[in-house]
C-alpha cells in the first residue's frame, strides 16, 4: 500500500542518523542466526550439573556462573528480535526472529528448570553452608536467598518443567494484544488545526488532544475510541486472557492472588501497595481543584475527557529533537559530567530510534542488555511532553549503563520499583532547569 502525504513515513524513508544503530548488536541478520543457532547447542550442556548441584559449593557455583552466560546471551539475541521487530511490527521477518527467540527461551527455561527445586533439595543450613565455604557464591548471595524465601511456591521438577513449556502458549493474549494495537489497527484521517488531513495514530493523539482547538481535540477523541470500539470483544478476548494467565499462575504457585503473585517478584508487601493507593485517593481533591481551575482558565462549560490535557498557556510551545536534546543535557547537568558525557555518547552513537514510522510499536521504551547498549524507542513529535519523555527514558538508560557497569548481572537487573526512580528524578531536574530559564 502506498502512503499518502500526511500517512507515516516507512523505515527506509527516514534518515539514518535518526534511527537506532542496532548493527552494532549484530552486524547483519546473518550473525543473529550463527549465534542462535551456536546458542542451541550450548544450553542442553546444563544437563551435565543434573543431579549435581547439592554435591558441592564449586557445583552450585559452576551451575550459576553457567546460567549467567546463556542467559545474557539468550538477552542479546532477544533484545535484538524484539527491537527490529518493534521498529516495524508488520514485518514478518523480525516477527519470526522474535517468534524463535521467544521459543528458545522457553527451552532454556524449561532445561533449567531442574536447578532451584535441587537446591531447593538442600535445607537452609546446607546452603548457607555452602556460602560460608565458597567466597565466590556470595556473588549469587541474593539469588540463593531469593531462592529460600521461595521454597512455598517452588513446585516438583515435573511440574515445574511443564509451566515453563506451556508460558509459550500463555503469552498469546499480551501478544495478540499486540500485534492488534501496534500492526493491524487502522486509524482513520482527521483534521488538524489549519484544516488539513492528517491520519491519526497513537503518537499523534497525544499531540492533537493539546490542541486550542476543541474541536480538533473532540475529533481525535472520537476516531480513536470509536477505532477502539470496533474491537472491543478482540481487546476484551485479550485482557481476559491475560488475567486468567495470572491467575493461573498465581494459583499453580500457591498463592493467594495474582497480585500477591506480582509484587512478591520485587519483594514488595501487599501493604505497600495499598499504601500507594491509598495515598494518591487522600490527595484526590487537590487534582480536582486544579481540574476546576483548568475548566475555568479553558472557558469551558463542561470539561470533557478530551480537554484535560490542553495546555492553559496560549503559546504550544513546539520542541525539535535538536532543541530536546540540548534542553535535557543542560538540564541534567547537575548530575555531573560523566553522566553528561555518557548522554552525549547515546545521542552520538545513535541509542535512540526518534521517530513515529509505519507500524513501529507505539510509545516509549528504554531496552537493552548486558552485551548491547541500552537503547531507547521514541515515538517523537515536537512537543514539551516528548522531550520529557526522553529525559524519562534516558534516565533508565543511563541507570542500565551504570548498573553493567558496576554490578554483575545477578545484581544488575533492578526492578521496576526502583526503575522509576531514576527516570522520574530526570523529569523533575529537567523541570527544575525548565523553570530557572
Ligand atoms: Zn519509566
Amino acid at each position: 500500500m502506498t502512503e499518502t502525504a500526511t500517512g507515516l513515513k516507512t523505515r527506509d524513508e527516514v534518515p539514518k542518523e535518526l534511527t537506532w544503530d542496532l548493527e552494532a548488536i549484530f552486524p547483519t541478520d546473518d550473525d543473529w542466526e550463527k549465534e542462535f543457532e551456536a546458542l542451541k547447542l550450548d544450553f542442553p550442556k546444563i544437563e551435565q550439573y543434573k543431579g549435581k548441584i547439592a554435591e558441592s559449593p564449586e557445583n552450585l557455583l559452576n551451575v550459576l556462573k553457567f546460567e549467567d552466560d546463556i542467559r545474557i546471551r539468550l538477552e542479546k539475541l532477544f533484545v535484538y528480535a524484539h527491537m527490529r521487530s518493534d521498529q516495524d511490527t508488520a514485518n514478518s521477518k523480525y516477527q519470526d526472529q522474535n517468534a524463535r527467540a521467544q521459543s528458545l527461551a522457553t527451552h532454556m527455561l524449561s532445561a533449567f528448570s531442574f536447578v532451584t527445586p535441587e537446591i531447593l533439595s538442600m535445607t537452609d543450613d546446607e546452603i548457607e553452608g555452602f556460602l560460608n565455604q565458597n567466597n565466590e557464591l556470595t556473588h549469587y548471595e541474593k539469588t540463593l536467598r531469593d531462592i529460600m524465601k521461595s521454597r512455598p511456591h517452588v513446585l516438583s521438577d515435573k511440574e515445574e518443567a511443564l509451566l515453563a513449556e506451556v508460558s509459550e502458549v500463555t503469552s498469546a493474549p499480551s501478544n495478540a494484544f499486540g500485534m492488534l494495537n501496534n500492526a493491524d489497527i487502522e486509524f482513520p484521517t482527521i483534521k488538524d488545526e489549519d484544516g488539513k488531513d492528517v491520519q491519526l495514530s497513537h503518537g499523534r493523539y497525544r499531540d492533537f488532544l493539546d490542541s486550542k482547538d476543541q474541536n480538533v481535540r473532540k475529533n481525535a477523541f472520537n476516531a480513536m475510541y470509536d477505532t477502539f470500539g470496533q474491537f472491543r470483544n478482540t481487546f476484551a478476548a485479550t485482557l481476559s486472557g491475560q488475567i486468567k494467565k495470572d491467575n493461573f499462575v498465581a494459583k499453580a504457585r500457591n498463592y493467594n492472588s495474582a497480585r500477591e503473585a506480582a509484587l512478591d517478584q520485587n519483594n514488595i508487601p501487599e501493604k505497600v501497595y495499598d499504601n500507594l493507593v491509598e495515598a494518591i485517593n487522600e490527595r484526590l481533591p487537590v487534582l480536582h481543584r486544579y481540574m476546576e481551575v483548568k475548566k475555568k482558565a479553558l472557558d469551558l462549560d463542561e470539561l470533557h475527557m478530551y480537554d484535560i490535557y490542553t495546555p492553559l498557556v496560549d503559546e504550544k510551545i513546539s520542541v525539535s529533537i535538536d532543541e530536546a536534546k540540548d534542553y535535557v543535557l543542560k538540564g541534567l547537568a547537575p548530575l555531573g559530567d560523566d553522566y553528561t558525557g555518557i548522554l552525549q555518547k547515546a545521542y552520538k552513537e545513535r541509542w535512540i530510534d526518534w521517530l513515529e514510522t509505519k507500524g513501529k510499536r507505539s510509545g516509549a521504551y528504554s531496552s537493552g542488555s548486558y552485551l548491547t547498549n541500552p537503547y531507547i524507542l521514541m515515538n517523537w513529535q515536537d512537543n514539551v511532553d516528548n522531550m520529557f519523555t526522553l529525559a524519562h527514558e534516558l534516565g533508565h538508560s543511563l541507570h542500565s549503563y551504570y548498573t553493567r557497569e558496576n554490578q554483575s548481572p545477578r545484581y544488575g537487573d533492578y526492578s521496576i520499583f526502583v526503575a522509576e526512580v531514576a527516570s522520574t528524578a530526570n523529569e523533575a531536574l529537567l523541570n527544575d532547569y525548565l523553570l530557572k530559564t
